[in-house]
């Protein structure tokens, strides 16, 4: 470094630390928190990236914006709706505020009234059970394998386990529903073959073996088409009762009720009707709530799931249980509003966003900014068939990355050459921010055409 040289000029830590807005920020974020901005700042100056007399405003700018956990808040411009790798379901504004109030000291397991202690979660489970007709109990666990893991335990450990070759999935992440029924003790008994399984492969299975449940898995990221059969729940129901036997429907994305887009996904309430004894269901799926595995169902199995000690291992925690309840009680999560956005509504937002960005040109090759049909997706391994039909912007694909790392950042989804923006799960009231990232990123990236 010479005499001359610009870096000398970068403000040192301790000054940085005196200004009062850093200051400041060290009561909300810890000092740790705030030196690793400081420290990455400067650093980005020594690259030469930022002028040193900027590094003070630019320290104050993003402790600003700063929480202390350095998860990034993300807008969603894929069009799809449960978006595993951003976190699944986005939590609606009743579910993060009741998520705020149940952050502190809270009755969770406490009635106030009488002093005395009371059930865990007692308001949520009413509110699954006021959202669920026809089930006799409910039990919130961590989430949807926890509630796999805790009914094959309690139901079948050192026992079988019956379940179709044509329901052994994979979800993702290489994550096996088999392997971990297999983990938790249970001997797995597969009936049928990959393309079809009938009832009296189920009916054989139990009249042979040490059942201690049936299961029925809803593959819900994979469709199997042509020479197929499979046994319906209300079917196997009829030999399950007959011997005694629990039947347990593991529905994957988690609709409480039926929903007319989905006509394929199936719901608790109807795998309950049709004879399902106890059925599991995900909360941050298709039922747009918090992190959750839901098992819902006949109150005595419910209750002996409850009451089994590894269920303590899995149970929810308080701030999930807040969201759940307010999911449920509270106004339409923002899940169930983008995948039932109205096609016309996308497509005047896709083209306020263009304009406000740039030229543009309805229906035409993705060359600079121009606005073209685009499906979303339910996502997360649900309805994997089912297009949403809607509009995007379509921009040149170099600006993707630009876009990721701005700030707000955004993730569009890149395909066929273009950077696809599709403002489906795009929370309306923040398109001047989706508009001004855009603006940024293209700007940065040189031509507008
Ligand atoms: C997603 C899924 C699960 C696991 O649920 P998590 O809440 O992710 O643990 C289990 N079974 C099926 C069929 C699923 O689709």
């Amino acid at each position: 470094m010479t005499r001359t040289d610009p870096r000398r000029h970068i403000p040192r830590t301790d000054r940085l630390l005196a200004v009062a807005d850093i200051r400041d920020a060290t009561h909300r974020l810890g000092s740790q928190t705030v030196r690793a901005v400081i420290v990455d700042v400067q650093d980005r100056a020594r690259r030469g990236e930022l002028a040193p007399e900027r590094v003070e405003a630019t320290v104050v700018d993003e402790l600003a914006t700063r929480t202390a956990a350095s998860g990034r808040r993300v807008l969603n411009a894929t069009g799809v709706v449960i978006h595993t790798n951003l976190g699944r379901a986005p939590l609606s504004d009743a579910a993060t505020a009741a998520v705020q109030a149940a952050a502190g000291y809270v009755d969770v397991e406490l009635d106030l009234r009488s002093g005395a202690r009371s059930r865990r979660g007692a308001t949520t489970r009413e509110a699954l059970l006021r959202a669920c007709r026809g089930a006799g109990d409910a039990l919130m666990v961590n989430n949807g394998a926890a509630a796999l893991v805790l009914a094959t335990t309690a139901l079948a450990a050192g026992r079988d386990v019956v379940i179709s070759r044509g329901e052994m999935i994979e979800i993702g992440a290489g994550f096996r529903l088999t392997d971990l029924i297999a983990s938790t003790g249970a001997r797995l008994r597969e009936v049928g073959t990959t393309n079809r399984t009938h009832l009296r492969d189920y009916a054989d299975a139990i009249a042979s073996g040490d059942v201690g449940c049936v299961l029925k898995v809803h593959p819900s990221n994979y469709r199997i088409s042509g020479f197929t059969a499979e046994a319906t729940i209300a079917e196997i129901a009829g030999v399950t009762s007959e011997h005694g036997v629990p039947l347990v429907a593991d529905l994957g994305s988690g609709l409480l009720a039926a929903d007319p887009l989905l006509p394929d996904e199936p719901d608790a309430a109807s795998a309950l009707a049709a004879g399902a004894d106890l059925v599991i269901a995900s909360g941050d799926k298709l039922l747009g709530g918090p992190q959750a595995g839901i098992l819902l169902g006949d109150a005595d199995l419910v209750g002996q799931l409850a009451r089994h000690p590894l269920a303590r291992a899995v149970r929810a925690d308080k701030l999930a249980l807040a969201a759940m309840e307010a999911t449920l009680s509270g106004p339409v999560p923002p899940v169930t509003a983008y995948l039932h956005a109205d096609p016309a509504t996308l497509r005047a937002r896709a083209e306020r966003l263009a304009e406000s960005v740039g030229a543009i040109a309805v229906g035409a090759p993705a060359v600079g900014v121009t606005v073209v049909a685009h499906d979303g997706r339910v996502g997360g391994g649900g309805a994997p068939g089912v297009p949403l039909p809607g509009w995007a912007v379509a921009l040149p694909e170099h600006v993707a990355q630009l876009l990721r790392t701005g700030d707000p950042a955004v993730l569009p989804r890149v395909h066929d050459g273009a950077c696809l923006i599709d403002p489906r799960c795009v929370p309306e009231a923040d398109d001047h921010r989706l508009a001004a990232a855009m603006r940024a990123a293209l700007a940065a990236g040189g031509e507008v055409s």
